[in-house]
């Protein structure tokens, strides 16, 4: 019971430590790295708080070390589903009527206990079984996801501030309600902080869950686990399955309560999900919310006002780090044709002093490709590239897949703004880029406009001002975070609010006030104090 308006503590973003050889933070991740890869871990699916164990199990093995296994987890059959449905509806009377407080208070513990003791926990499970170097865990396993908790606490009661004027003689407020069912969040590999805060942002509203994590997230997806019961998140509130994709959801979109899906990972993905719940429409109580964050093929694009040397460093660390795969990651580049011998060197330069192998040994800037079909897919292009004589690889080229998914940062040339690698989605270390003639500049933005489906990120590179504000004109509706004079990547909670719209999602931005308003129904409460006792208007008169 709420006797009070409470402020809650100001979010602040979560300072990122530096990891510098002989600090205690560094010594305490890779202890704490070698303990959990030494340990065979057994992780449970997670239905009404108790740990469910079939016996059907999937081996864990690190991208960069794929024959050692670091543990297995559980997978579900169709009954599972069902169980972890009815399970969160039946959290959900409580759950959805207690207190803002105590749920903001649960996720503010959470980001306190993730900002001490679960730190080394959490960026080590990511290191391990994500393939993230020290500084890539770091940023995303530990600072983004206390940023969601902190701010998203913060927005909720920013959105709950927002009420209606009132007329003399009534009183109008809105309360904002959870759904009425139960929502579905399917996160991706890529990002820890991105699989905990789909589940969490819809929890935080007072939604009830069934969140289903990726298999290659496993490990990292239990120490979240860990993270939320010692937070004092109730039973059945979020509820962890594993399993087949295509039966959990099925059995998940059949049910009638179905009321929401949080959904970030692969556009065909999400568009098939989409297909099947309008299939279902006819069967759901209320129309589900549907919240999906896709696919990018994100740019670079340089006029020749723009410094070489600026272009170059945001050309390597935008599709470079963590290998390529954020789904901001930079994948095609556009630069003046003036440009491209200085860009070209410096590239070439960086690129080849990048060091590659294990995320044990904090030197290495690039580490493994997350598995062998992701491997195949990109090994597969680059060799194609190899072998077409109408382009050149400037970097890179090499690939290993002996002890981890290793690719080496690549870049490929090309005469064709169309080239395969210039308009898919490869998600790897792979850029490719076309070389523009500089008086042809406005044509070049325009093929950064159409050339793909996606838009997600991008970035331009210029000092002249009536050039940038023409490029953010034609580029308006090709990136849904725009980027000025910065790599695309490294989007911060509270900063810059991500997502893309076209084929790359349904643009609600997450760690902001627009995510957080997908998982609340607003009932508005009109209370006359005298009601009227005759019907008849002064017009009548
Ligand atoms: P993915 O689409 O392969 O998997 C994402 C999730 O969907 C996983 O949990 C997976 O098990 C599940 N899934 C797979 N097939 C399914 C099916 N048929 N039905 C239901 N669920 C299914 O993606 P991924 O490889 O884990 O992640 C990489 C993708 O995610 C890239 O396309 C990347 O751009 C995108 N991504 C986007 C954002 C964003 O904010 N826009 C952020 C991170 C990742």
């Amino acid at each position: 019971m709420a006797r009070g308006f409470f402020n809650v503590p100001k979010a602040v973003n979560e300072p990122v430590k530096g990891y510098a050889p002989g600090s205690p933070e560094r010594e305490e991740l890779l202890a704490t790295y070698k303990t959990m890869f030494q340990q065979n871990i057994d992780i449970p699916m997670h239905i009404n708080g108790k740990e469910i164990r079939t016996g059907n199990t999937k081996n864990i093995t690190p991208p960069h070390d794929h024959k050692h296994i670091v543990g297995q987890y559980h997978i579900a059959d169709k009954s599972h589903i069902d169980t972890a449905i009815s399970t969160a509806l039946a959290a959900r009377e409580a759950w959805s009527s207690v207190s803002w407080m105590e749920r903001a208070s649960i996720f503010l513990k959470a980001a306190e206990l993730l900002a001490g003791p679960y730190r080394a926990k959490m960026n080590a499970a990511t290191m391990i079984a994500q393939s993230k170097n020290v500084h890539q865990a770091e940023i995303d396993a530990s600072c983004e996801m206390i940023d969601f908790f902190r701010f998203n606490v913060s927005y909720m009661t920013d959105i709950f501030k927002d009420q209606p004027a009132s007329s003399p003689g009534i009183w109008n407020r809105v309360e904002y309600r959870p759904l009425e069912g139960f929502v579905y969040a399917i996160s991706p590999f890529n990002f820890t902080s991105i699989a905990a805060n789909l589940p969490a942002a819809a929890a935080l509203m007072g939604n009830v869950v069934v969140w289903k994590p990726s298999d290659h997230q496993a490990y990292s997806a239990q120490v979240i686990v860990d993270l939320f019961k010692e937070a004092g998140l109730p039973d059945g509130v979020i509820n962890v399955v594993y399993g087949d994709p295509v039966m959990i959801s099925d059995t998940v979109l059949a049910s009638r309560n179905f009321s929401g899906l949080h959904f970030t990972g692969s556009t065909h993905v999400f568009k098939n999900l989409w297909k099947q719940i309008g299939n279902n429409i006819h069967h759901y109580k209320t129309y589900p919310r549907i919240v999906g964050e896709t696919g990018g093929k994100d740019f670079i694009w340089a006029h020749n006002s723009s410094n070489p040397l600026q272009v170059a460093t945001a050309i390597v660390r935008g599709s470079f780090e963590y290998q390529g795969q954020k789904c901001s990651a930079a994948s095609r580049a556009y630069i003046p044709q003036s440009l491209w011998e200085a860009v070209k060197k410096h590239i070439i330069a960086q690129t080849k002093e990048i060091k590659m192998g294990s995320p044990e040994d904090p030197s290495n800037f690039v580490n493994a490709v997350i598995h062998e079909g992701s491997f195949d897919k990109i090994a597969s292009h680059i060799d194609a590239a190899k072998a077409d004589k109408e382009v050149e690889i400037i970097v890179g080229g090499n690939h290993d897949k002996s002890v981890g998914y290793f690719i080496e940062p690549t870049v490929i040339l090309t005469k064709s703004p169309t080239y395969a690698t210039m308009t898919a989605e490869l998600f790897g270390p792979v850029m490719t880029v076309y070389v523009y003639e500089d008086a042809a500049w406005e044509a070049s933005l325009k093929l950064v406009d159409e050339s793909t489906e996606f838009a997600l990120t991008g970035a331009v590179f210029s000092t002249d001002r009536y050039i940038v504000e023409k490029a953010s004109k034609i580029l308006e509706n090709a990136a849904g975070n725009f980027y000025i004079n910065d790599k695309p990547t490294g989007a911060v909670v509270g900063q810059q609010p991500f997502g893309g719209a076209r084929a790359s999602g349904t643009n609600d931005k997450a760690g902001s006030a627009q995510n957080l308003l997908r998982w609340t129904s607003v009932r508005l409460i009109k209370e006359t104090f005298v009601s009227p006792t005759d019907f008849k208007y002064p017009f009548l008169g």
